[in-house]
C-alpha cells in the first residue's frame, strides 16, 4: 500500500513534536510506501511574511516566493534528520525535482503539471519527504500555491500516485457545526460537495483547492488529528437519501440587488475593482435583476470608485448535505424555525446539496443554534 501523509505547522511546531511524527512514520514505513508532505514549522510562514514586509511593499513576487518557501525546506530537513537519527532512510524532494509547474500569480499559483517519476523511484526504499506549498514557473523560478497550499501539494501528489492522502492537522475532523461554538458530533464521512461548499463559505479545515483536486481525480482524502488513527473521510458517495452534514455561517457581508436593462455595468465595475462576489444570480423579468453577495469590506472599494449602490448588511447561514430538495419536510422544518424565531430572512435558496439563507446582522449564529437542534 502507498500513502501520502501531510503534516501541518502545528504537528511540526518544535523538535519534540517532530520526533513524535518521526516515530509515527517509523512504525509504518516498512508496511507502506510513504510520501510525506510537510508545511512550515508553527507560525514560520507568518514570520517570513513579516520579514518581507519589514522591507516595505515587495515588488518582486519571485523574491518573496523564495523567502516564504524557506519554511517548508526547514521542516523537510528537520523531519529528515529526525527520521535518519532513528534509522529511517529518507529522500527530500522539492518542487523543482518534482517539476511542479504552475501558472498565474506567483504567490498563489495554480498547478498545471507535475512529474512523480522521480518520487516513485525512491518510494519503498526510503521515506520521501516533499516540501509542500511550493511550485515553479515555466522559467524554473520558485512560486507558491497560496497560504495553506501544502494540502494542495499533498492531494495533488496522491492523485498522481493513485493513493489516499492523510491530512494530519490540529482538529479531529469535520463536525456538523464548528464544535467550538456549538457542540456537535464528528462526522466519519463528509460528502465531497458539502466539503467544497463549506470551504468556499467559511469552514477552514480543508482548503477548497485541494478538495477540487480530490473531486476531479476522485482521490481519497482523510483529515485527522495529528498522530491519531482516524478522522473524517471525504466521500464520493452518490446522492442517495437525505442528510445534512454541515452548518456554518459567515458575517460582515453585503447583499446587493440591482436592476438593469441593457448593460452589465456592475459586473464590469466588480472586475475593475478586483471584487469576486461570493455568489451572483440574474433573473430576467422585464428588467434584469442582478443579485450578489460580497464581503462588506468590498463595498468600501466600490464607494471609493465612485459607485453608489444600495446594499444591505447581512449574514449567511449555509447548510450542506445531500438530497435536500427531495426531502419535502426539510424546508418546512427550516421555515418553522425562521418563523418562530422571528428571523429576518432576506434571501433563501435551496439546492439538492445546499441551503443558503441570508439573515439580518447579528442573527446567523442564533439561527445556527436553532437549526442544530433539528438533529439531522
Ligand atoms: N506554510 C504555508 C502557510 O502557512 C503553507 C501551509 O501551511 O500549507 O500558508
Ligand atoms: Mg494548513
Amino acid at each position: 500500500m502507498r500513502y501520502v501523509y501531510k503534516f501541518g505547522g502545528t504537528s511540526l511546531e518544535n523538535a519534540e513534536k517532530i520526533k513524535k511524527v518521526a516515530l509515527f512514520i517509523k512504525q509504518r514505513w516498512k508496511k507502506f510506501e510513504l510520501a510525506v508532505v510537510v508545511s512550515a514549522m508553527g507560525k514560520t510562514t507568518n514570520k517570513l511574511e513579516a520579514l518581507a514586509s519589514s522591507l516595505g511593499e515587495s515588488k518582486c513576487e519571485t523574491a518573496k516566493a523564495s523567502l516564504l518557501s524557506v519554511g517548508e525546506n526547514i521542516s523537510a530537513a528537520m523531519l529528515s534528520l529526525a527520521l535518519e537519527n532513528i534509522g529511517v532512510p529518507t529522500k527530500i524532494l522539492t518542487a523543482k525535482e518534482l517539476k511542479i509547474i504552475t501558472m498565474g500569480n506567483k504567490l498563489s499559483a495554480v498547478i498545471t503539471s507535475a512529474d512523480v517519476g522521480v518520487l516513485k523511484k525512491y518510494l519503498g526504499e526510503k521515506v520521501v519527504i516533499v516540501t509542500g506549498f511550493q511550485g515553479i514557473d515555466e522559467k524554473g523560478d520558485l512560486t507558491l500555491l497560496g497560504r495553506g497550499g501544502s494540502d494542495t501539494t499533498a492531494v495533488m501528489l496522491a492523485s498522481l500516485l493513485d493513493c489516499k492522502a492523510y491530512i494530519f492537522t490540529d482538529v479531529d475532523g469535520y463536525h456538523i457545526c464548528d464544535p467550538n461554538r456549538h457542540p456537535s458530533r464528528k462526522l466519519k464521512h463528509i460528502n465531497i460537495y458539502s466539503a467544497i461548499e463549506g470551504a468556499y463559505a467559511s469552514a477552514k479545515i480543508l482548503d477548497k483547492r485541494c478538495l477540487e483536486i480530490a473531486n476531479k481525480y476522485k482521490t481519497d482524502v482523510e483529515v485527522l488529528k495529528s498522530l491519531s488513527k482516524s478522522g473524517t473521510e471525504v466521500s464520493f458517495a452518490p446522492f442517495e437519501g437525505y442528510f445534512v452534514d454541515g452548518i456554518s455561517f459567515k458575517t460582515e457581508l453585503s447583499f446587493v440587488c440591482y436592476a438593469y436593462k441593457k448593460t452589465n455595468y456592475l459586473q464590469i465595475k466588480f472586475k475593475n475593482c478586483n471584487i469576486c462576489p461570493l455568489f451572483e444570480e440574474t433573473i430576467s423579468l422585464d428588467k434584469n435583476i442582478y443579485k450578489c453577495l460580497i464581503e462588506a469590506k468590498d463595498m468600501e472599494k466600490l464607494r471609493k470608485s465612485g459607485l453608489k449602490l444600495k446594499e444591505e448588511r447581512v449574514e449567511e447561514v449555509l447548510l450542506t448535505g445531500s438530497g435536500l430538495t427531495f426531502h419535502r419536510d426539510f424546508l418546512k422544518k427550516v421555515q418553522n424555525i425562521i418563523k418562530n424565531g422571528e428571523f429576518c430572512v432576506k434571501y433563501l435558496s435551496l439546492h439538492p446539496t445546499f441551503l443558503k439563507i441570508l439573515v439580518g446582522q447579528g442573527e446567523a449564529e442564533r439561527l445556527v443554534g436553532e437549526l442544530i437542534k433539528l438533529k439531522f
